[in-house]
């Protein structure tokens, strides 16, 4: 069976009424997952979240970005989660090594690993792509769960005030090199608006409760629009966008090179003096970026020397 591609449904069910998106993120779970060498715990809890980043992302404007940040208590530390409007992703736990037992449904035990805490979304117009700062919206609810997706649906229908379901899944399989790999991740999310009749309602819960996990679905060969059928139940679904998903980070050599650039001239002097040269690793994709000695002498005002 032909494995799946990261891809993005967003659609819109019952006059409008309703408004729904499902995701298939494995390829970019799992890269993520690699990038960080997270645990097969971390990886499922940075999963849910980047997908829920995904979902969240597709409801943006063009310019905007939703950053997701989960300030928790369990041995995970934190989760940061930032989407843009464009299908791109990135994001990393605090502690990415960090493992517990499954639990005792013989699932990984995130809740455990994520505690109690707050979860935070911040939308904000994507200063690289506007050049603009405005105030960014930011709302917060107390992590009910830990289990992610019901944090997330509490949160848009606590502090956003739009009734939604969400289900999140990250399912991974042992791998002879590496010792595990993600083999299925996505998520959807449905979302109902005033004058939504009873009836909708109750039927929506009952197909939602009765779809099967997202991954088993995924692992089945189901893509976003199948997914977004079984969740939906009898209603017929318009598709309002179709996009390709993937985990992209906006760090460069180039982009290293300014922050070093802005730091004051005696603390370039200090890592002259003592390293030599300067690394730098980004929290988002782990990637590190560094500049020897001479490369940090161009940096310095002109004229100047070491002794
Ligand atoms: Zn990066």
């Amino acid at each position: 069976m032909e494995k799946s591609r990261d891809l993005l449904v967003r659609a819109t069910a019952c006059d409008g009424m309703v408004r729904c998106v499902a995701a298939i993120t494995t390829d970019l779970v799992d890269e993520a997952s690699r990038r960080h060498r997270a645990s097969p715990t971390v990886s499922a809890a940075l999963g849910r979240t980047l997908t829920a980043g995904v979902l969240l992302g597709s409801l943006l404007k063009d310019t905007e970005k939703v950053t997701i940040l989960l300030q928790c208590t369990g041995p995970i530390g934190g989760i940061t989660v930032e989407a843009d409007a464009h299908g791109n992703v990135r994001g990393y736990a605090k502690n990415p090594h960090v493992d517990l037992p499954l639990n005792e449904k013989k699932k990984f035990d995130v809740r455990g690993i994520v505690g109690g805490g707050m979860l935070y979304v911040l939308r904000e117009a994507d200063y690289y792509r506007t050049g603009l700062f405005r105030d960014p919206y930011c709302g917060s609810v107390p992590i009910v769960s830990g289990e992610i997706a019901e944090d997330v649906a509490y949160y848009l229908t606590q502090s956003e005030q739009i009734p939604s379901a969400v289900s999140l899944g990250v399912f991974v399989l042992p791998d002879d090199e590496r010792f595990f790999r993600v083999e299925a991740a996505g998520g959807f999310l449905i979302q109902t608006f005033p004058g939504v009749t009873n009836d909708v309602l109750r039927n929506l819960e009952a197909s939602v409760m009765a779809a099967p996990y997202v991954t088993e679905m995924i692992r089945q060969g189901m893509g976003p629009r199948e997914i977004l059928q079984t969740a939906l139940g009898e209603y017929a679904f318009e598709i309002l966008e179709e996009k390709d998903v993937r985990f992209a980070c906006t760090c460069s050599p180039e982009r290293a090179r300014r922050i070093l650039a802005a730091l004051d001239p005696e603390e370039l002097r200090a890592m002259l003096r003592e390293d030599g040269g300067a690394e730098m690793t980004c929290h988002f994709c782990n990637a590190t970026y560094r500049f020897d000695a001479e490369e940090l002498r161009a940096l310095l005002p002109e004229g100047d020397s070491i002794h």
